[in-house]
């Protein structure tokens, strides 16, 4: 039994992307499927949980599952005696471990992305200055793009709008870390991505902490010879009611986020896929809609993370905006994009949040159809309003139920939305061979991330993995799974847009088969 489960959560891990290596001391997440029914077997994986608790006291960035009967039988209370175990899921909940690993690492993703800013930036104090004579811009346009280094075969990539952020949620070190919220020009923006494309890059996505905050007023901000420079952007007020959609006062011309996507749109078309993340749920203007909608190589995919489904914890974190308000973005974008995707980010035990505020995130996830939402605990930043103003009384068990909950219903969320997709032939952009066929990069494992299951690690793939599976994601970011049809090189598809059948869904992945035998330029035309 525990074999047959070890087998499908590996199946259904490699799928997600994940590799497998040899030795439990290489592996960066490690699942330990565990049997109760002998104490011998329950003694040898509780030493393997210690031997993890001190490479996780080390430092080392290492994400810990426990599986199998021990989680269900001894649950809450192991977590509470090995603190170092991130994650429980009892035999009957196997399907959504995938799910539950994903949000572990996007939180580790986040802390470490913290703890990098802090080393290399600069002050609030000294933004506005540096801004102007900000040496990262030409880092970014003279970046040495290596296609082999980069994802699905080098034809996908990232672009920086806006670096820091001007906005002061209070549980948030990233104005601190990052500095005020400092806009690129759109011209080197626009250089950028047509420099990707001629590199063959077909997929570019912005990022930026608010990237519908990007405005850049041309004119204000200049080096020394007289060109446009980085500008410190003007936070929120420039974004109260009635101002966004007037001329300048001053009639300066500006370059909205609006105006950006369509520049790029229109002036760089080998990018068939521009995507963008992260959207504010406040000050998303019916132009960037408009522009959307206009623009068929804009994906439709929002990632706009609510925080909380209480008004009175979104005005604690201060977020300026209420639940209402937020139903009413989505409304606004659904109507405007009928198949928009909309995923986001959710805090569980912020500071005094009750059973009454934590249900009513529980209702927005009911009430939105979210394709995903990284759930994370709330975690006092040093340097945060937040730390200082609120005591952190939200006991750990009970942001972990919290949270283990909110996946629970997340996952039913996905799965509606994931099987809405069934029976449809959507574009899928080839990203990567899946671990679960691919020989070569799972005896490889190097950087990563392993498995180890039932205190053996499962590294070798199957050798009767003849087929070979791809996996890729749809417009609206959804991953797909697909067999390579026979007599094909998985080379030739990767970092290619080809028409895929959807024929099953799961809570986080769609299956489906090759639509048409044959790849060519007509299939990568369409991305939506
Ligand atoms: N700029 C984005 C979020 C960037 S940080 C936005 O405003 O939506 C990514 C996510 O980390 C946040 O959305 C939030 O859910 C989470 N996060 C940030 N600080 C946190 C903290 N102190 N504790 C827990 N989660 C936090
Ligand atoms: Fe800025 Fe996002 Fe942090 Fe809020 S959560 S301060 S918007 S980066």
């Amino acid at each position: 039994m525990n074999e047959l489960d070890s087998e499908l959560v590996r199946g259904q891990l490699a799928v997600m992307g994940y590799r497998f290596v040899d030795r439990p001391e290489a592996a960066q997440v490690l699942v330990y499927n565990t049997c109760s029914v002998r104490e011998q077997a329950e003694n040898k994986a509780y030493s393997r949980i210690g031997l993890a608790g001190l490479r996780k006291r080390e430092g080392e960035q290492l994400v810990l599952a426990v599986i199998g009967c021990m989680a269900e039988r001894d649950g809450a209370d192991m977590i509470r005696r090995h603190p170092q175990i991130d994650l429980l899921c009892g035999p009957g909940e196997l399907d959504r471990l995938p799910a539950m690993l994903d949000n572990a690492l996007r939180q580790q993703v986040v802390e470490i992305a913290d703890r990098i800013a802090l080393q290399g930036s600069r002050s609030r104090r000294t933004a506005t200055l540096s801004a102007a004579e900000d040496n990262l811009e030409f880092l970014d346009l003279s970046r040495a793009f290596d296609p082999d280094g980069a994802p699905a075969g080098g034809r996908a990539a990232y672009v920086r709008i806006t670096r820091g952020c001007n906005k002061f949620c209070t549980y948030c070190v990233v104005p601190q870390t990052r500095g005020a919220e400092v806009h690129r020009t759109p011209d080197a923006i626009v250089d950028e991505c047509r420099m990707l494309a001629e590199r063959g890059v077909i997929e570019v996505t912005l990022l930026g902490q608010t990237v519908n905050h990007y405005r850049y007023v041309h004119g204000m901000a200049l080096t020394v010879d007289g060109q446009e420079a980085p500008q410190v952007g003007p936070g929120g007020a420039a974004f109260r009611p009635g101002r966004a959609s007037e001329p300048a006062s001053d009639a300066r011309r500006t370059t909205t986020f609006a105006d950006l996507l369509r520049r790029i749109h229109d002036e760089v078309p080998a990018i068939r896929r521009l995507r963008f993340v992260t959207s504010y749920p406040r000050d998303f203007g019916d132009d960037i809609l408009d522009t959307m909608r206009a623009c068929p190589r804009i994906c439709r995919y929002l990632h706009v993370p609510a925080q909380s489904g209480s008004n009175r914890i979104l005005k604690l974190m201060n977020r300026g905006y209420t639940v209402e308000e937020y139903l009413a973005f989505v409304d606004r974008a659904r109507s405007a994009l009928p198949d928009v995707a909309i995923s986001g980010d959710i805090i569980v035990g912020f500071p005094t949040e009750t059973d009454e505020d934590f249900a009513a995130t529980k209702a927005l996830l009911r009430q939105v159809p979210f394709k995903n939402n990284f759930i994370f605990k709330y975690s006092p930043r040093p340097g945060t309003t937040a730390i200082e103003r609120f005591p952190d009384d939200v006991p750990e068990a009970v942001k972990r139920r919290r949270n283990n909950e909110l996946l629970a219903l997340q996952s039913e969320v996905s799965a509606a939305v994931h099987r809405e997709q069934v029976g449809r032939t959507v574009p899928v952009f080839v990203e990567q061979i899946s671990a679960k066929s691919s020989r070569r990069s799972a005896r490889d494992g190097a950087g990563g991330l392993g498995l180890t299951v039932h205190g053996r690690t499962l590294a070798t793939v199957p050798a009767e993995a003849e087929t070979i599976q791809l996996t890729g994601r749809t417009a609206t970011d959804l991953i797909v799974a697909f067999d390579l049809p026979s007599g094909e090189r998985a080379d030739d598809w990767i970092g290619r847009i080809v028409p895929i059948a959807i024929h099953e869904a799961e809570s986080l992945l769609l299956r489906g088969r090759v639509a048409s035998a044959r790849v060519n330029a007509k299939a990568s035309d369409n991305a939506s």
